[in-house]
């Protein structure tokens, strides 16, 4: 199950294609530039000699090309490297900020709320300007140049060296990182195609809860309601909670919708279709009896016809198109190495460790029975999105959303009221015009997004789904959870001392980044300041949602890996080897305290068919969310601290949590406030 990724370093051995020559004239070459720049380079000659001999194919240049590009681009002294470091910073962001820009343009009639998507609009979506740029850097020799002096580096000499590196030196080995990999342009634009492909496929998944209805005929939920998968759904069972009436039915009839979505059973003429009544406890259809929507989306097939396992159509593509990466990524030959190597900077088993180190905890049992007890009744597959331990507002979902929605009738609205939120969270008053005034607020067309930009000239974008009677609670709660991302992305990438060190470790911190703001949504409409229970009602929110998501992830992670291990897969194989591994980890981690079996819910999640193995992010995103949460509570106040780590940059994940609380990443801070907090909570 686990990857061996190969020990020699990136660059280590020569290409496939490498032609044979490449040896000798390298070796001819060191003595030549020892001799010019003298004994103390030789490091640096040999180094370099031996990465652009990674990637340099025949195709490139004969003997003689190669010769005269060392001699001509080699940079034999401290002067001419700073140089050399300093021009490709402030070239490479132009470069990358403009691709980036063309990138969002192109796929804003998919990603924001604007209308119908036409055939052609899924094409330019689809469609990744930047897909040539690394090749074309390769094919000029702007690579070449980079990798002849700029050291790439394992993510084993990342963990054990890279803490006496100084800034530069970090930025150095990103600076080289960039060109760690020869990927052709065709490559890149099948994952483009296939990602744009997935992403939509999921925009659209949204289910007419009007149109569910019980073996009474009942119908549980509102007129016009439309909750999008998996998300709303999710998050409707969490508010269904504070609902003593019909909260549990609503409940019950969400999990078999989920059920019939994860084993696809959902008849296909109900998905996005408020045309269509269904009862999901006997999987019937019939034409609508009530009508809500002239929304009538065309092609629906017959009645009962379930949906043609086009869910996992969409991620074997995914893989299909991720496994072409792979013969060009020798130091990480699958997306699973990518994803932890490269991306996370965290080996895959300790990940595992870090998981089952929550899933296996004594406070788990501890926690389903105080959950139990609050509840009153068994505990049911579902209850893995309790949210009672939020402290208690005064104000009911429909209140909530009444407030958002005068406060916020539109994204513009949103958007000017982001320099006061800032200063709500502590950011000093100019630091949150500048901040302010590099976020742009748009409608989205899914559930919300955060798009960072890439060049200090462009603007961070905060997608936020916006309906015709204004923002609701649900989307409020996600775009300051948006806002956080973007936040982050204003702070690492304009207010940072290196271009190449823009952005943060991996996407789990600025997930934990964007939980921080999160955590705040109802301080942020002056509802309520969190005391000391509240604290403990969070702690255990926190470990609850941890323990869920910890699942989700395995269950993503053996996912990817059954897909490696049978490539030829059909997507009907895919679907059962995922309601396979969804039992599996649900019957080790969660039957002991649920005391049901076989359960598929862990499944659910649209991350897993449309997001590349990102799962695993969010649960590392809540360790390190309580590490930052705890330590800026010790500080005071959110906004300068959040400037503080943020500007640390890309760095190793340990280094940069090291920095910014003292400790490594890890869930030791959450267990302790967990345990602390059930002697607090009854
Ligand atoms: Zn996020």
């Amino acid at each position: 199950m686990k990857q061996d990724p190969k020990e020699s370093g990136p660059g280590g051995a020569e290409s496939p294609a490498a032609p044979a020559w490449l040896k000798e004239a390298a070796a001819a070459l060191e003595n030549e530039l020892v001799k010019q720049y003298g004994e103390g380079q030789r490091a640096r000659i040999q180094r370099g000699l031996k990465q652009i001999s990674g990637f340099w194919r025949a195709s490139d240049g004969d003997r003689q090309v190669f010769d005269e590009f060392v001699r001509k681009h080699f940079a034999g002294d401290q002067a001419s490297v700073d140089t050399m470091f300093g021009r490709f910073e402030s070239l490479l962001e132009p470069s990358f900020g403009h691709m980036g820009e063309i990138s969002r343009e192109l796929r804003q009639q998919t990603d924001l709320d604007a209308g119908p998507v036409q055939p052609y609009d899924e094409i330019f979506a689809g469609y990744n300007p930047s897909a040539h740029l690394i090749d074309d850097f390769f094919e000029n020799k702007l690579a070449f140049v980079v990798l002849l002096n700029f050291p790439l580096t394992t993510l084993d000499e990342r963990l054990k060296e890279g803490e006496k590196w100084s800034r530069r030196q970090w930025a150095e080995t990103r600076l080289a990182g960039y060109f760690s990999k020869r990927i052709p342009a065709g490559v890149n634009l099948a994952i483009s195609k296939a990602s744009a492909e997935a992403d939509q496929y999921i925009a659209e998944y949204n289910i007419w809860m009007h149109h569910l209805t019980d073996d009474q005929g009942r119908r549980l939920f509102p007129a016009q309601m439309r909750l999008l998968s998996h998300w709303n759904l999710r998050d409707e069972i969490k508010a269904d909670y504070q609902d003593t009436e019909n909260g549990l039915a609503k409940q019950r009839m969400i999990q078999k919708v989920m059920e019939h979505i994860v084993d696809q059973t959902i008849p296909a003429a109900v998905i996005n279709n408020p045309q269509a009544d269904w009862n999901p406890f006997t999987n019937e259809v019939m034409p609508a009896a009530e009508k809500d929507s002239d929304f009538a989306p065309a092609g629906k097939p017959a009645a009962n016809t379930p949906e043609p396992n086009t869910r996992y159509l969409r991620l074997l593509e995914t893989y299909r198109a991720s496994r072409l990466v792979d013969p060009y990524s020798p130091t990480a030959p699958t997306l699973i190495a990518r994803r932890f190597d490269e991306d996370r900077e965290i080996p895959e088993e300790r990940v595992e460790k870090l998981f089952e180190q929550v899933l296996t905890s004594p406070l788990v049992p501890r926690m389903a029975a105080l959950i139990q007890k609050r509840l009153g009744r068994p505990l049911e597959p579902f209850d893995i999105w309790y949210n009672g331990f939020r402290p208690k507002t005064k104000y009911s979902e429909a209140e909530l959303d009444a407030m958002v929605a005068r406060k916020y009738p539109s994204a513009k609205a949103y958007q000017q009221d982001i320099p006061a939120m800032l200063r709500t969270l502590g950011f000093p008053a100019a630091r949150a015009e500048f901040i302010a005034e590099n976020i742009v607020v748009d409608p989205a067309r899914g559930s919300g997004h955060a798009m960072g930009a890439a060049m200090r000239q462009a603007k961070a974008h905060l997608r936020t789904r916006v309906e015709k009677t204004g923002m609701n609670y649900k989307g409020f709660n996600i775009a300051v959870h948006e806002m956080g991302h973007n936040v982050e992305q204003t702070l690492s990438l304009n207010a940072i001392d290196y271009y190449s060190l823009n952005g943060v470790p991996n996407t789990a911190f600025t997930e934990a980044l964007a939980f921080v703001f999160q955590a705040q949504d109802l301080q942020l409409l002056g509802l309520q300041s969190p005391g000391s229970q509240a604290k403990a009602l969070k702690a255990l929110n926190d470990f609850w949602a941890t323990y869920e998501i910890c699942g989700v992830s395995l269950v993503d992670m053996r996912v990817w890996h059954w897909m490696y291990d049978n490539p030829e897969a059909t997507p009907e194989q895919l679907r059962d080897a995922v309601l396979r591994i969804s039992k599996e980890i649900w019957n080790r981690f969660y039957a002991p305290v649920f005391h049901q079996k076989d359960v598929v819910l862990l499944g659910i999640y649209s991350h897993m068919i449309h997001s590349f193995l990102y799962l695993p992010d969010y649960p590392i995103g809540h360790m390190i969310a309580f590490q930052l949460e705890e330590h800026m509570e010790k500080a005071g106040k959110i906004g300068p601290e959040f400037e503080r780590v943020a500007r640390q940059g890309r760095i190793a994940p340990d280094l940069w949590m090291k920095g910014a609380t003292g400790s490594p990443v890890g869930p030791e801070a959450l267990l302790a406030a967990a345990e602390s907090a059930l002697s607090v909570v009854r």
